[in-house]
């Protein structure tokens, strides 16, 4: 595994087109944008990219699809989705070296994204069979209600760099279970994971139309006219609240049925009573997963008073000790960050937080070049006015802040406009439950630093979204229920 071979033959197989009813093409200019390696800031290789008139090719194809689709057999939608699942697996280690080398992120997490990714398919191939109805008799007698559901129709999927293959088969898999056709438009900073995607889904059966994919250096040309289109039905899209504000507003117009997952700002609770071996291990998960770059992060580690010196002396060091390099080398546990405006962004963040009072446990610096390497950091005594309580630190930098009683971290954790997840780490049932309860989050780990699970219920509150992916709900939101009055 990894090697610069391998690496060349992954990027120089994975295809460069854009997927429109089943073939690979050149963008309608015959433009491209390249796609860099953030360890090295180098370019790997250069993609197709779509225009608005590749929007409306693919708008045609995933609307020329969508009634046929519709009326296939909910078993053969699942069988494709197991063949893509086994795929998936077949080829795992090459999908996870090509994730790699575009995002960053080392080598044994990108297969363990991949794994994650196939598992959208698995359980929604699951959930493609399960789709029910209902008839009862109305509550006055006489007639009766018949309740069906039925696919919402053409979608417009929209996923962010930070997980390029997972979000897009937390979409993909659910438009497919329903009977959805749908046109994908991965980031442009790490498209080839999706373009890969694509050609497993050929492979896989997906019929021609079902699944079209443009990657684009300009999103929101290609994007708003398809909105507005009249034939996109459906918007899934994950990515930052500032962009989500923008695409509701365009989704507006034509009433389209939506699903959010946008930013987030995690709380992270540890109480007196916590084990603290447990605390410091869901720490370390729930912020170095994905070098930080998650949705699902610890922003803000709320450590009670008594504890926070321990807690944050054992943090540091075990983040002291995360080997940082180019994701593709052995025993790398941290990779770069995806580009130099997030780095510069993270300084920005810590050295804010250090000029309000803040210290610095470990890390605090980024190293110089080439890649966009950033250290792990601890910083404890962080006030909750620093910029990093309200805005995603999207790095691996971790803020202690101390607090005093339940209500007041209650309070805290909830003083912000996101609620997509929070975590809780205490050894008392009852306060686990009341304070996961108080907290305004979609979701709440209580003792474990991941929550992100296919068979749950994935989403957030206030502006951390709308909808929930996965789980029994996730299908539901590419469904529409129908009901017919039968008069008997
Ligand atoms: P982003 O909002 O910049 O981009 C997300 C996607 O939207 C990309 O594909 C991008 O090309 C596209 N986009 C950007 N501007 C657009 C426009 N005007 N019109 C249409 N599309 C446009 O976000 P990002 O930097 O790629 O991802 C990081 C963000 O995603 C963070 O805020 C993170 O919290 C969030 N995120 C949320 C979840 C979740 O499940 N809630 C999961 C992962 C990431």
């Amino acid at each position: 595994m990894g090697g610069e071979p391998n690496e060349a033959r992954v990027v120089a197989e994975v295809p460069k087109g854009l997927l429109v009813a089943g073939q690979w093409v050149d963008a309608s200019g015959g433009e491209t944008f390249d796609v860099l390696d953030p360890s090295t800031g180098e370019v790997l290789c250069a993609v197709a990219d779509a225009t608005p008139e590749d929007g409306r090719r693919a708008l045609d194809a995933a609307a020329g699809a969508q009634k046929e689709f519709a009326a296939t057999a909910p078993r053969a939608r699942a069988d494709m989705l197991m063949a893509a699942f086994d795929l998936l697996h077949e080829r795992i280690d090459d999908l996870a070296l090509l994730m790699t080398l575009e995002m960053g992120k080392p080598l044994a997490e990108a297969k363990g994204e991949i794994a994650y990714a196939a598992e959208f398919f698995r359980h929604f191939a699951e959930e493609a069979v399960r789709i029910e109805g209902g008839y009862q008799t109305a509550p006055a007698g006489g007639s009766r209600f018949l309740i069906t559901k039925q696919p919402v129709g053409p979608a417009l999927l929209i996923t962010p760099w930070n997980f390029p293959m997972a979000m897009g088969t937390r979409k993909i898999g659910p438009a497919i279970a329903a009977g959805c056709t749908s046109i994908i438009k991965p980031a442009e900073l790490t498209p080839l994971s999706m373009l890969a995607l694509g050609e497993i889904l050929r492979e896989a059966g997906v019929p021609d139309g079902v699944v079209n994919m443009l990657p684009t250096s300009r999103p929101g040309e290609l994007t708003e006219p398809l909105l507005r289109s009249g034939v996109i039905r459906k918007l899934s899209f994950t990515g930052s609240t500032a962009v989500g504000r923008v695409l509701l507003a365009q989704s507006a117009e034509k009433v389209l049925r939506t699903s959010m997952e946008l930013g987030g700002n995690a709380g992270f609770v540890v109480f007196e009573d916590a084990d603290i071996d447990e605390a410091v291990a869901g720490a370390m998960a729930a912020k170095m997963r994905n070098t930080g770059e998650a949705c699902t992060a610890a922003n803000r580690i709320f450590v009670q008073r008594s504890v926070i010196d321990e807690f944050g002396d054992r943090l540091a060091k075990a983040m002291s000790e995360l080997p940082v390099g180019r994701g593709v080398e052995e025993g790398v546990r941290v990779g770069p960050l995806i580009d130099e405006t997030a780095r510069e962004k993270v300084q920005s963040l810590v050295d804010d937080a250090v000029a309000g009072g803040a210290r610095v446990l470990t890390g605090g610096t980024a190293p110089d070049g080439p890649g966009y390497f950033y250290p792990p950091t601890v910083l404890t005594d962080v006030p909750v006015s620093a910029r990093m309580g309200s805005e995603e630190i999207f790095g691996p930098v971790a803020p202690l802040t101390p607090f005093d009683t339940e209500d007041e971290v209650v309070a805290a954790v909830n003083d912000t406009e996101y609620g997509l997840v929070n975590y809780v780490f205490t050894n008392d049932l009852r306060r686990g439950l009341r304070v996961a309860e108080a907290l305004e989050s979609g979701m709440v780990g209580l003792n474990q630093g991941v929550v992100s699970n296919p068979a749950a219920p994935f989403g957030g509150v206030k502006a951390s979204g709308l909808g929930r992916e996965g789980g029994r709900t996730g299908i539901e939101e590419f469904l529409e229920t129908k009901y017919v009055g039968i008069a008997m």
